[in-house]
């Protein structure tokens, strides 16, 4: 049998109308031949009533509530989302079967909130295949050793829907979504974004971890592994959206004169970080111990600096007061340079192609745009801006590329 995991993110399935538009969808694969296995996030964004954050926003954000409670109330949206899209799937004369997380065999450790998949049990699932059914499984949860739910954190449907997919060996991983396909750019920064036809594993995997939030990086790991192709999709059926696989254009990739005239396939941006630059008082260096607190304190850190006047590296905004005072406390001077954002330019073609950090800087510079801290790998380009310049900074870094030229 050959498996096709479809998986319908928030916006895909908040109304009537989109429900009914995803399970024509899901019908034409059953016609092709082909046997779905659909994977479904809460329905809509914050505001709409079971939207995961409308849910989360019943209760204060004040700590009072364990994680443990919250992963309960977070795993209701994806449940009321399976049940009511195979309503839509039998009006289409489909047989499904809507299963939780844990019903659907997904195993997780403890992290809650941030819970990582260590195996699905497929037993459940085949046995349903076995008897053409549907299955129409919650995404963003599973089930813990001990029996809890246990939530995936944000974009964790792409999560499920790749790890049921290696566990299936399913012929393709499709995602639908608001947007046709992975960008050149965010469209709600840069509407003249094209859509990508074919990408790397890796190259989006370095996107969705510089912030483009359209694959989790997650997914795109346990696909990369198990040599999944994943497709990007619209829901109401544009084109043939954006190819994720090892060997985009045919195996022809990275090598393609076209890459060559375009080094960089994408830009992408991250904002809500904090820069923090750190000196002690003696000059003496103590990197091990700035370093050292911050990880005892759970806090990660990015776009890292050490030189002989100290250390200047990012943190999420959400942690960066915390950062301070932790650093203040061991006697550290610190200062704090709030609302930043880091702008990257993503691509395979970068490598070994002299001159795209001077295009980086250009393009920034022309627009105005001060560059606070950079760092590089092969695939990457990444720049720390101010964050109301960042709609600046990636329109300029996506002209000064050429990205919207197909
Ligand atoms: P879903 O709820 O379907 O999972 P997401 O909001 O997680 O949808 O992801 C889709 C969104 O990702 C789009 O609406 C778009 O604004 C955003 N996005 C950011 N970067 C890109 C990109 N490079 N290509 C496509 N979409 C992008
Ligand atoms: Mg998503």
């Amino acid at each position: 049998m050959n498996v096709v995991v479809m998986k319908f993110g928030g916006t895909s399935v908040n109304t009537p109308e989109r429900r009914e538009e995803a399970a024509r969808r899901v019908q034409a694969t059953v016609e092709s031949g082909r046997w779905p296995v659909v994977v479904v996030s809460a329905m809509g964004r914050r505001g709409e009533p079971y939207a995961t954050d409308s849910l989360l926003d019943l209760v204060g954000r004040d700590g009072m509530m364990p994680e443990r409670d919250l992963d309960l109330l977070a795993a209701c949206g994806e449940i009321i989302s399976a049940v009511v899209m195979s309503y839509h799937l039998r009006r289409h004369g489909l047989d499904p079967i809507p299963l939780t997380g844990w019903q659907a065999g997904i195993v997780t450790d403890d992290t809650f909130g941030n819970a990582i998949i260590t195996r699905v049990d497929t037993s459940r699932l085949t046995r349903h295949l076995e008897n053409r059914r549907i299955p129409v499984i919650t995404g963003f949860q599973g089930m813990t050793p001990d029996g809890e739910i246990a939530t995936l954190g944000r974009g964790g449907s792409d999560t499920t829907a790749a790890a049921v997919g290696a566990a299936l060996h399913a012929e393709v991983v499709e995602i639908y979504t608001d947007v046709d396909g992975v960008k050149t750019a965010d469209p709600r920064l840069v509407p003249e974004a094209r859509t990508i036809d074919e990408v790397a594993y890796s190259e989006i995997w370095q996107m969705a971890h510089a912030g483009a939030k359209v694959v989790h990086p997650r997914a795109v790991e346990i696909a990369m592994a198990e040599s999944i192709p994943v497709r990007v999709l619209d829901t109401t059926g544009k084109g043939t959206g954006t190819l994720i696989t090892a060997h985009p254009n045919n195996g022809t990739g990275v090598f393609s004169e076209q890459r060559l005239r375009r080094p960089v396939t994408a830009v992408t941006y991250l904002g809500g970080v904090a820069q923090l630059r750190v000196r002690a008082p003696d000059h003496q260096d103590r990197s091990l111990e700035v370093f050292e607190s911050l990880a005892q304190a759970g806090i990660s850190v990015d776009l890292i600096n050490v030189s002989e006047n100290g250390q200047t590296f990012t943190v999420s905004e959400a942690v960066a007061e915390r950062a301070e005072k932790i650093l203040a406390g061991l006697g550290f001077s610190v200062e704090v340079v709030a609302d930043c954002a880091k702008v990257s330019v993503v691509g395979l073609g970068m490598r070994g192609v002299p001159g795209v950090m001077a295009k980086v800087v250009r393009a920034l510079h022309g627009a105005g745009v001060p560059i606070l801290q950079t760092s590089d790998s092969h695939l990457t380009i990444s720049c720390l801006v101010p964050g109301n310049l960042v709609k600046a900074a990636v329109q300029a870094l996506h002209s000064e590329f050429q990205l919207g030229q197909g």
